[in-house]
């Protein structure tokens, strides 16, 4: 029998405020343990919760920039569990009435071209703390700095149908949250952070199958990898007949495989309610105006300009609106250009390719923006030609310095000099008379010959679209 995965993904994002969401603290990452706390997020008994605004406005922000209705009265609940690193006891979440429903989010597929994925709500909420275990002083220490953090969840209708589509839809959500600013997207960190779940049904049956909740997915890669393992591993199971379990699994990135955490909780388990220290939120009309008129350029508007206004390819402006990190670096690269197909190519090629060996990230890139343009102006004047170029990019890398300083040192200016070019060929032309009567014979194959031996005697430096014509012509 075939089975077709089904899968829905719960997003944890962190809200870029400088506060946390129901007190002044700090959300400063990276501080000594407990220094960023208060009575309010150590959850010390009498306190009061007070709703940070700004963290409702980014939270309307991730609404509207997915299409989401936002709720003009929405709710607090208490989620209550027991846990040492969340000392109130209940965590403070939207669960009945969140911000934000109804939303969608368009992806591309492989198999399928454009996707939309539905978003079901979002939500907003309280961070946990985080326990560290020392196993050399088999002891457990409790952080809280991260405790009141604000969160928004996203959740996803489980629309998603392969481990691919996940990977997509993440990527897509990941980009248009740092597009919009309110989320600083990094997974190292924690700030987006992904529970991926599963479940396997027969082809043709509408009703779904039991689903395992994933967690501890901390990169794209392991999203993917995880969701293949689990769609291979509930298949086994069905295949011998063996009930899928509704269960809490890990995913350990060192073993490449998923184990069963704990038995998965029902909501109720959780005795909601409303949570009486805070009212309800209303949003109004112009509140939601005023979100809207901060909202930048999207990804897919970012995209149809790209192509419009520079004349991109769809793909190369896919691509290169990835991220608006990616894409500020390419707008910073083409003032005092042109040629921006080329600046294109340069930066998906060259530049990428870099950073895709050396594993980093667009925003540390040896090579800034206004260097890696002042090279392609170099080579678009025709000061320097693609080789010499290729090899200037390579030296930037290694040494920091300015590409006209390279070109400098390294003698690698272009030769066009029309004159000195022709006596050149000449030359050749001339050492070389069989190859030449060969040509001439119409073994034009050997053109490459003769263009080889101009950049032999110029180093490489010989400017192609000179030389070109003056073979061709003395060849006739
Ligand atoms: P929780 O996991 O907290 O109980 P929800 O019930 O809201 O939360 O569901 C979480 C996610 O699980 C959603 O993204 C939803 O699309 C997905 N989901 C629900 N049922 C299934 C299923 N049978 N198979 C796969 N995903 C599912
Ligand atoms: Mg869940
Ligand atoms: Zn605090």
């Amino acid at each position: 029998m075939a089975f077709e995965p089904v899968i829905g993904l719960e997003v944890h994002a962190q809200l870029k405020t400088k506060t946390k969401i129901f007190c002044g603290c700090s959300t400063q990452f990276g501080k000594l343990p407990n220094a960023n706390t208060c009575p309010v997020c150590t959850g010390m008994p009498g306190v009061l919760p007070v709703l940070n605004q700004q963290a409702v406005t980014f939270a309307i922000k991730a609404g509207l920039a997915t299409d989401c209705t936002i709720a003009q009265e929405s709710r607090f609940d208490r989620k209550n569990y027991f846990y040492p690193d969340l000392p109130k006891g209940y965590q403070i979440t939207q669960y009945a009435a969140p911000i934000a429903e109804h939303g969608h989010l368009d992806i591309e597929t492989e198999e399928r071209g454009q996707k939309t994925i539905g978003i079901t709500r979002i939500h907003m909420e309280e961070d946990a703390g985080k326990l560290i275990h020392d196993p050399i002083q088999a002891k457990s220490m409790v952080d809280l700095n991260r405790t009141g953090i604000p969160l928004i969840e996203i959740v996803s209708e489980p629309d998603i149908r392969t481990a691919k589509e996940a990977g997509a839809y993440l990527r897509k959500l990941h980009a248009i949250l740092k597009y919009i600013e309110v989320c600083d997207g990094n997974m190292e960190e924690g700030s987006f952070r992904c529970d991926a779940n599963i479940s396997l049904r027969p082809v043709g049956q509408a009703q779904f199958g039991t689903r395992a909740e994933l967690k501890n997915l901390n990169s794209f890669k392991n999203v993917e990898k995880a969701i293949n393992y689990e769609i291979q591993r509930q298949t086994f199971c069905l295949e011998e007949g063996k009930p899928v379990i509704q269960e809490t699994r890990l995913w350990d990135p060192s073993k490449n495989k998923t184990t069963s955490m704990r038995g998965k909780e029902e909501a109720h388990d959780y005795r909601y309610f409303p949570d009486p220290d805070l009212v309800p939120l209303i949003v109004d009309e112009q509140w939601i105006q005023s979100v809207k008129q901060t909202m930048p350029e999207l990804p897919a508007q970012k995209q149809a300009r790209f192509i419009e206004q520079f004349g991109l390819s769809a793909y190369d402006a896919t691509l290169l609106t990835a991220s608006i990190d990616l894409a500020n670096y390419f707008e910073e690269t083409i003032k005092g250009l042109t040629d921006i197909k080329l600046a294109a190519n340069w930066t998906m090629t060259t530049l990428l390719g870099l950073l895709n060996t050396q594993g980093i990230d667009i925003t540390r890139s040896p090579v800034t923006a206004t260097a890696f343009s002042t090279l392609l102006q170099l080579l678009e004047k025709g000061s320097i030609n693609a080789n010499a170029a290729k090899t200037v990019f390579e030296m930037m890398v290694k040494s920091g310095k300015e590409p006209g300083v390279i070109v400098k040192e390294m003698g690698l200016e272009q030769v066009s000099n029309p004159s000195e070019l022709e006596e050149i060929v000449n030359k050749i032309i001339q050492d070389n008379p069989d190859e030449a009567d060969a040509y001439r014979q119409g073994k034009t194959k050997l053109f490459s010959f003769f263009m080889g031996q101009v950049m032999k005697k110029t180093r490489g430096k010989a400017d192609p679209k000179i030389v070109t014509p003056l073979i061709k012509a003395k060849l006739v």
